[in-house]
């Protein structure tokens, strides 16, 4: 037995380790030591030629260089490991001083907006809000509402059509009015706005668009006179507008209203003085407007002897126009992300 080559072992053992810096060298050092070739392995091997009086002893030793070896093997397997998540902690750590990255927010789109102020101030006044179909039959878009078929009306609404001329693309939301007091049976006061999507076969310019928005709204009952449309137009300017808003109305013509109006706000640029905005007369029209057409009334189920009511519509593109100086129709339609933060209406609010 040779204790020599243990104790040279044993001192080799101990500072072994000190050259170790990564896991790779770690295991580099275990094969060398305890791999099938390795140091310690090769002289168990040589167990069998030792005296049998001594067989113990030297069994012992190479236990005791095992467990020295394992021993620093785990100290130093341990040490690697935490210095590589101290490392790696370091690295992810997140410097709570550096400035914030900047998230953009959206804003809302800007005719939902105007609609949605519209539809607060006349859900006040008791109106409901009502959706109905873009893919239109001819019957609710026209006929009902006492526009027939070959009556010239029809050629300021020129539309999509779909099958025939039977569907359509509603060129109006006043469907939406007919569809209502069609559903009502003809016994019961409405109070309705209906919002929405409509079309016309127009060649698109800064005033014009195949696709734009409008805003009706209808009010039947009993006794209902051109006033209380007056009444009712003045509200919803002067919310939209300002409380120094002066409303008129002037004499027009529609088919489904009987009488029908025009109706302006004063310009609430110049006050009335004069600009460019209202062409220097101080007025700007915003909506059409009328008592309901008794045929409309009768062809909807409601009877004109007993029932009254008034109709209006604004466009939804013309009070945002006019609200936020917006010169060209196109802007609404054109997803140019430069509208929503020109027109950010978080701040107008
Ligand atoms: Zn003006």
């Amino acid at each position: 037995m040779n204790k020599e080559i243990i104790k040279e072992l044993k001192s080799e053992i101990k500072t072994l380790f000190d050259e170790v810096i990564d896991m790779k060298k770690l295991n580099e050092v275990k094969a060398e030591y305890l791999g099938k070739n390795g140091k310690i392995t090769e002289l168990s091997k040589q167990m069998k030629d030792v005296v049998n009086e001594e067989k113990k002893e030297f069994g012992l030793l190479i236990n005791e260089l095992r467990e020295l070896f394992n021993e620093k093997y785990e100290e130093y397997s341990k040490n690697l490991s935490d210095a590589a998540l101290n490392k790696k902690m370091a690295s992810e750590k997140i410097d709570v001083t550096l400035p914030a990255q900047k998230i953009p927010v959206g804003a809302p789109n800007i005719l939902e907006h105007i609609i949605e102020e519209v539809e607060e101030v006349f859900m006040s006044m008791g109106y409901d809000v009502v959706d109905g179909p873009e893919i239109e039959e001819d019957k609710y878009n026209f006929e009902l509402l006492n526009i027939p078929k070959g009556h010239p009306a029809r050629d300021a609404q020129d539309t999509f059509y779909i099958e025939d001329e039977k569907i359509l693309l509603r060129s109006q939301t006043s469907p939406v009015q007919a569809r209502t007091m069609l559903s009502s049976g003809g016994d019961k006061p409405i109070r309705m706005i209906c919002p929405g999507k409509t079309y016309r076969r127009d060649a698109d310019d800064a005033t014009h668009s195949h696709q734009f928005m409008q805003i009706e709204g209808l009010l039947v009952d009993k006794n209902i006179s051109l006033s209380d449309l007056k009444g009712t137009f003045d509200v919803i300017a002067k919310k939209l507008f300002g409380e120094n808003c002066i409303t008129r109305f002037r004499p027009s013509y529609y088919q489904f209203t009987e009488p029908s109006v025009e109706t302006d706000i004063s310009c609430f640029i110049c006050k009335g003085k004069g600009c460019s905005l209202c062409k220097n007369t101080g007025w700007i029209t915003v909506s059409g407007a009328g008592m309901v057409h008794p045929n409309v009334l009768k062809n909807c189920g409601y009877d004109p002897k007993v029932w009254t009511g008034f109709a209006f519509g604004f466009g939804a593109e013309r009070l945002a126009m006019l609200k936020y100086g917006i010169n060209d129709i196109r802007t609404f339609y054109q997803t140019d992300l430069r509208e929503s933060e020109t027109f950010d209406r978080r701040e107008v609010e």
